[in-house]
């Protein structure tokens, strides 16, 4: 029983010694790979520290990197003497991590960065010759704010400069590039060409229509239609180079409104005396003979206590007296009491007198027409004032004349 035991010790011991044995090389071998792995997981590397103008500028996998990121310079720069301007590097050996290393594309600009006499830069072109360099970083812009300078207002408008004009980036050498003020000076006598649309509306007159009203006086006139200016609207392409018209042409033209015709009545009828006069003649056809406006005063009426025979209208001296009626003259002249004095004979045994006037404007045998000024009134005769004698005679006898005119 002993022995099993010491047997089952001795065995136990030699498994026990091999499990150190197997713990150290295990241990060794874990060391090992971990280390491996770790410079795997970590990304740990070899690479070369580029030196450049005295500073560390970036790390980079092998040095031919940099001969990369010159050459992608000198493929970006016009200026092939600029290489001259890309100094000589040194290199040193390092280890580093892969995600530190820079590409050639960084290289590239951290050279540019430390080389003074490189700058980025951009090349105006016009017809492919170079205009200007310049370090204007917003020459984009500015060049598209000079294209589209001479728009016209409220127009749709189109723009191109007469060349062509492209705009380039690149490395250029700073000595050649011109500051904001000059590129804008050189950009803006470029010539822009303009094409504008433009849409222009103009008033049409309105015509008037003149209709007559042959029942209604000379003098009277009314609007029945007011007049409406209509529109015509344009359509035009102006084109202008640097803001001067070069050339313009209709697109279209239409009425989009009619103008509205004014329409006026005016009177026809012959305006006895004073425009102020209304007197619309009785069934006999008799209108007042100087215009009831001009009558200061009626100084007498028929019958009168006296056995007046007319009416008797006063008023200034040369008042303007009118044919009551169109007809002939049957006397125009002296006639004692009635001083001057003018009869008319208006047919189908109606007459008319007109007495006491300072002058006559027509004579025996005229035929005058209705409202026709025939004297002037006066104050001759048997007459204590300036007035007009008026009678109306019916089949030759005065009667009212009252009873024909609204005196
Ligand atoms: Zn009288």
């Amino acid at each position: 029983m002993a022995l099993i035991k010491e047997k089952i010790n001795l065995a136990f011991k030699f498994i026990k010694g091999n499990r150190i044995l197997v713990k150290f090389t295990s241990f060794a071998l874990v060391s090992v790979l971990s280390l491996v792995v770790s410079i795997v997981a970590c990304g740990i590397t070899f690479g070369f520290n580029v030196n450049y103008s005295g500073k560390n500028i970036a790390v980079v996998s092998r040095t031919s990197v940099f001969d990369k990121a010159k050459q992608m310079l000198l493929d970006n720069m016009e200026d092939k003497s600029a290489k001259d301007a890309i100094e000589n590097p040194k290199f040193k050996f390092t280890i580093t991590v892969a995600d530190k290393l820079e590409s050639e594309t960084d290289l590239a600009d951290a050279i540019i960065e430390n080389t003074d006499s490189i700058s980025n830069g951009y090349a105006v072109k016009v017809n492919g010759e170079t205009l200007v360099y310049t370090n204007f970083s917003n020459v984009k812009d500015y060049l598209e704010e000079a294209r589209c300078r001479y728009f016209v207002d409220g127009a749709e408008n189109t723009a191109c400069f007469v060349e062509d004009v492209t705009v380039e980036s690149g490395y250029y050498l700073q000595e050649k590039l011109e500051d904001t003020g000059i590129a804008k000076a050189k950009i803006d006598a470029l010539q822009v060409k303009t094409v504008s649309t433009v849409t222009s509306e103009k008033e049409i007159g309105f015509a008037t229509k003149t209709e007559k009203r042959n029942d209604q006086y000379v003098g009277y006139e009314k609007v029945v239609t007011a007049g409406e200016n209509g529109i015509n609207r344009t359509v035009e392409t102006v084109e202008n180079i640097n803001g001067a018209e070069t050339a313009r042409t209709v697109v279209s033209t239409e009425v989009v409104k009619q103008p509205v015709t004014q329409v006026v009545e005016k009177g026809t009828k012959v305006q006895y005396s004073a425009a102020t006069q209304k007197a619309t003649a009785t069934s006999a056809g008799l209108i007042h003979p100087m215009g009831k406006a001009n009558v200061k005063k009626i100084t007498a009426y028929w019958g009168d206590g006296r056995g007046h025979k007319g009416v008797d209208l006063s008023g200034n001296v040369g008042t303007a007296i009118f044919a009551s009626k169109a007809g002939t003259v049957v006397s125009a002249g002296w006639d004692g009491n009635y001083g001057y004095s003018v009869v008319i004979d208006h047919g189908n045994g109606l007459k008319t007198r007109y007495a006491h006037n300072s002058a006559l404007c027509v004579k025996a045998g005229d035929t005058v027409t209705q409202g026709q000024q025939i004297a002037k009134l006066g104050n001759t005769g048997r007459s204590t004032g300036p007035h007009l004698h008026f009678e109306v005679i019916v089949n030759n006898k005065q009667v009212n004349p009252l009873t024909y005119i609204n005196f």
